[in-house]
């Protein structure tokens, strides 16, 4: 079995081997920190982190990348309405991000570096770039220049016409070539701003990434990701500065891009005001059934978000934590991952497959009527659970945990229950019903089993 990835490079998808037998490097485009991400940002965050629990199973050294955007004019202007320092914004937004993703089981990355701190090497590599021929000096600025590099568009597959409508560039006169994108540019004294040999400026989108790829995970790196509006400009640009800065080398073997999130098909964006914010959502749901939700389709394919998706990955993880809970007094048997779920995330992160594949395992735990069968089986559930980043938690706990802004009082429940089985124990069958009912209209669920009963909300 092999992992094959699609690679956007090469449209195709093709068997994945790491450059080096000892590693495998992985970057991912981060968050601009400067209001909440929304639930449509969050798709990349765990799609990548199901890439990188794949391949830990099989590589013993993953190192894995995702860097914060600390420096844009998209934070200047939310420093400048809210009256904040600059520092301020993005510390804070950098902070909710991590327990945003945390609370969706999205893993740290190994490396999280702020363009802020790569100052240095940024301008070390615009130097590189202007010593090569590959960019020059106009007016403060430095740009780079799209003809010196005659792979440019290769990536996108844009033609040039295309490429030039599509970057938005206001064609400012100092450039020699109308698709030139911003290497550096000049700072007023009311934006952030570092010396550089041509002045007080700051650096563009763009380089800020070749540079922080470069100094963590070197010249060449295996897999680079995220979603597929950053293919032009931002990867078209990074990818053609670091191969002209590095002798051509080429910045990455695989280019990995997720589709959009929708929101009654239309793209979730800031502009169409049509966001979910995933900060809000977990106060409505769980970050697991959240996080199952976006696995729910594959990753390359649009994935259309509504109460209704979410509601069913909510339920599926019901179902899952149950038949854990039927086994909790079994110890699970100690297992990798069943080939067949391997299988599939091997075929280009297949999640719908995947997700299948742990469905039927949980029907056979269902229907496994031996001790050593249910061991087996529920250490196969638990093994595919910890690949996928779900079924980790104690079922008991996931079943009578409330969402958060549920009112259920699971207190409260016990005390009913309990007046329950003392109304029944007296032969009031009237009052226990009563009960039942009135703990029913809590949105509660109770099950009567023979080692107790039980409780879970309704979902
Ligand atoms: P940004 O902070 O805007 O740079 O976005 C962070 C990441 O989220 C990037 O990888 C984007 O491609 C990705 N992204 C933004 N909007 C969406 C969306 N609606 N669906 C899927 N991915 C998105
Ligand atoms: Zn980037």
């Amino acid at each position: 079995m092999s992992l094959n990835l699609y690679n956007t490079l090469t449209r195709s998808k093709d068997v994945f081997t790491p450059l080096r037998p000892d590693r495998v490097t992985v970057y991912v485009c981060g968050p601009t920190v400067y209001n909440h991400a929304h639930i449509g940002n969050a798709r990349p965050a765990v799609v990548f982190d199901v890439l990188v629990r794949l391949l830990r199973t099989r590589h013993d050294r993953v190192i894995f990348a995702r860097n914060v955007t600390d420096v844009d004019d998209k934070i200047n202007a939310a420093a400048k309405a809210t009256g904040q320092p600059i520092s301020a914004i993005t510390e804070k937004y950098a902070t909710i991000y991590r327990s945003d993703m945390a609370a969706l089981g999205v893993a740290a990355p190994d490396v999280e570096p702020h363009a802020t701190a790569h100052i240095p090497q940024i301008i070390a590599l615009i130097e590189r770039l202007i010593a090569s021929g590959h960019a020059y000096t106009a007016e403060g600025h430095v740009l780079f220049n799209v003809p010196a590099f005659a792979a440019y568009g290769k990536l996108s597959g844009r033609d040039r016409d295309d490429m030039i409508a599509g970057a938005r560039v206001d064609v400012a006169p100092y450039k020699k070539d109308p698709a030139d994108f911003v290497l550096w540019k000049p700072s007023t004294d009311d934006l952030p701003g570092w010396p550089s040999p041509w002045g007080r400026g700051r650096p563009g989108w763009h380089i800020e990434c070749s540079a922080m790829i470069a100094t963590h995970l070197g010249e060449t790196i295996d897999i680079h990701g995220g979603g597929n509006d950053l293919i032009f400009p931002h990867h078209e640009n990074e990818l053609a500065q670091s191969a002209c800065a590095h002798h051509g080398a080429p910045l990455a073997g695989v280019w990995m891009h997720n589709g959009f999130l929708t929101m009654d098909k239309e793209k979730m964006s800031k502009s169409l005001g049509n966001i979910v914010t995933v900060h809000e959502l977990l106060t409505r749901a769980p970050g697991e059934a959240i996080r199952w939700a976006l696995l729910s389709a594959h990753y390359r394919q649009p994935l259309d978000w509504s109460d209704d998706v979410l509601a069913q990955a909510k339920r599926t993880l019901d179902r899952f934590y149950l038949a854990l809970d039927q086994v909790k007094g079994i110890t699970a048997t100690p297992t990798n991952a069943p080939n067949a779920m391997i299988a599939a995330l091997d075929d280009d992160l297949n999640t719908p497959k995947a997700a299948a594949e742990i469905a039927a395992l949980v029907k056979a735990l269902n229907g496994a009527t031996t001790d050593a069968e249910k061991a087996r089986l529920k250490g196969e559930v638990l093994a595919a659970g910890k690949l996928l980043g779900i079924l980790q938690q104690e079922p008991s706990q996931w079943l009578t945990a409330a969402a958060p802004d549920t009112n259920v009082d699971a207190g409260e429940i016990e005390r009913l229950i309990a007046a329950r089985i003392a109304a029944r124990k007296a032969k009031d069958f009237k009052e226990a019903d009563r009960i039942r009912d009135q703990i029913a209209a809590m949105g509660v669920v109770i099950e009567d089993r023979a080692d107790g009963t039980r409780w879970r909300l309704a979902s």
